[in-house]
């Protein structure tokens, strides 16, 4: 694999440094943290990129993307992280999207898309529930059909958890089950739902860095019409395995990962109240040289990774499960260290910069990095979780590379 930069990139870094600096408006810029923004931000940001041309820069351009290769990519989204701008809603650039772009109806894309480039609706994931998260096929939310004077639509009953973004998000892509007697593959279907739809209630679950990320959400009698199923009845697994396989690739997150390095070296230039700084002390100076390799290491990994699934190589599948394990447990080590990294600021309980805004980030110690960076750390606990937890990405490997 040649990991040369394509001809060409540095220019068009610079046109992303540009844009951002022209058109990213000042009271949009962010700490970046690994979380959606909020919905006006996400909004308001969406809507300036779609102006620019620049409103799916993930997808191909067949599909009104920007058509960018992954070198390009990886340089949008590293220049947006550093700019701060808002963390775009993932869901659906990253998760529904390329499902819409690829199994939707002509008349469900016309319906989503258009709101989409507009920043006008925001998405949510409904897969996992009690007791089907790895497991996911043992899903139980019940759908059944009914034809009345109103139209053909499914009564949808049972439960959802971990819902992120739930409780802001305007509609939610589910899965449920209409074929109880099929193998438990073969009953599932996927379902679009407006979340305003009477029955559906969201309660909220705060997690460990005391922020409201996630949510339960259930579904009593909520009636979904037909024409929101994507793909035929019982084929919403097919699909599921095609959004999960971009899940794993995207859960490396390279662009916040060379953000951490970044926010390590302010770090270690800060002056210590006994004098010199930790870049001076040779355990510290080793293990940011240490995880800085390992960064760029994640970096040629995200590529190789990119250029099996765009060959349709059957190594992509194990070579993604291997990159989701090595950057996500990475994210664990850089945050866990700036924690360390921040003495005894780093056992004060800040206010959540995701959920207090950006406010007097100067007057606070460490040039405000302290606020923040235990929430991240403590949120990262979970990346090791969602997408996939490391047990199943490791059986995963252990399957398909070693027959295991
Ligand atoms: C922060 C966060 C955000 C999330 N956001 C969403 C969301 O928006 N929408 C959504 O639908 N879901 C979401 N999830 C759910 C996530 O996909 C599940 O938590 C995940 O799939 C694991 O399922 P589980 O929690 O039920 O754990 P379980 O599957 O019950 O696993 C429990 C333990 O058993 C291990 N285990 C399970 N099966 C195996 C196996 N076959 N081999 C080896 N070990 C195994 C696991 O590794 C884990 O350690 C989110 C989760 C988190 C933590």
């Amino acid at each position: 694999m040649d990991f040369r930069p394509d001809p060409g990139l540095d220019a068009f870094r610079e046109e992303v440094r540009q844009f951002l600096k022209h058109s990213l408006p000042a009271d949009l810029r962010v700490t970046p943290t690994f979380s959606r923004s909020k919905p006006q931000a996400v909004a308001r940001w969406q809507k300036v990129l779609h102006a620019r041309g620049w409103g799916a820069p993930y997808w191909p351009k067949e599909h009104g993307g920007t058509g960018w290769t992954m070198q390009q990519i990886l340089v949008f989204d590293e220049e947006c992280v550093a700019a701060g701008a808002p963390t775009l809603d993932g869901m659906v650039h990253k998760l529904l999207g390329p499902v819409l772009n690829n199994f939707a109806t002509p008349e469900q894309k016309a319906a989503h898309l258009p709101a989409f480039f507009n920043g006008e609706r925001l998405w949510c994931q409904g897969f996992s529930e009690p007791g089907s998260g790895s497991d996911l096929a043992s899903l139980r939310t019940r759908a059944e059909l009914k034809h009345d004077d109103n139209g053909d639509h499914y009564i949808v009953n049972g439960q959802k958890i971990w819902t992120s973004h739930g409780h802001e998000s305007d509609w939610i892509f589910l899965l449920v089950r209409t074929d109880a007697s099929a193998k438990k593959q073969a009953g599932i279907t996927f379902l679009l739902a407006d979340m305003k739809t009477p029955g559906i209630t969201v309660r909220p679950i705060r997690s460990i860095d005391d922020a409201h990320h996630l949510n339960e959400t259930f579904f009593d009698n909520v009636r979904v019409p037909v024409a929101n199923r994507i793909g035929e009845e019982g084929a919403g697994w097919a699909i599921t395995k095609f959004l999960l396989n971009n899940e794993h690739a995207t859960t490396a997150d390279l662009p916040m990962l060379k953000h951490y390095l970044r926010q390590f070296d302010v770090l270690a230039d800060t002056p210590l109240m006994g004098g010199g700084r930790l870049r001076d002390r040779p355990e510290f100076a080793l293990k940011l040289a240490r995880l800085q390799a390992e960064v760029t290491a994640v970096g040629m990994f995200v590529q190789r990774v990119a250029a099996l699934e765009m060959a349709h190589h059957p190594m992509a599948q194990p070579m993604g499960s291997m990159l989701k394990v090595r950057a996500t447990e990475l994210q664990q080590r850089i945050t866990e260290a700036h924690v360390e990294a921040l003495g005894d600021h780093g056992a004060v309980a800040y206010p959540n910069p995701a959920e207090e805004g950006e406010a007097n980030n100067e007057s606070l110690p460490m040039h405000g990095l302290a606020r923040g960076l235990a929430n991240e750390m403590f949120f990262r606990r979970a990346s090791t979780i969602y997408g996939g937890t490391s047990e199943v990405q490791r059986g995963i490997v252990a399957r398909l590379l070693f027959g295991l």
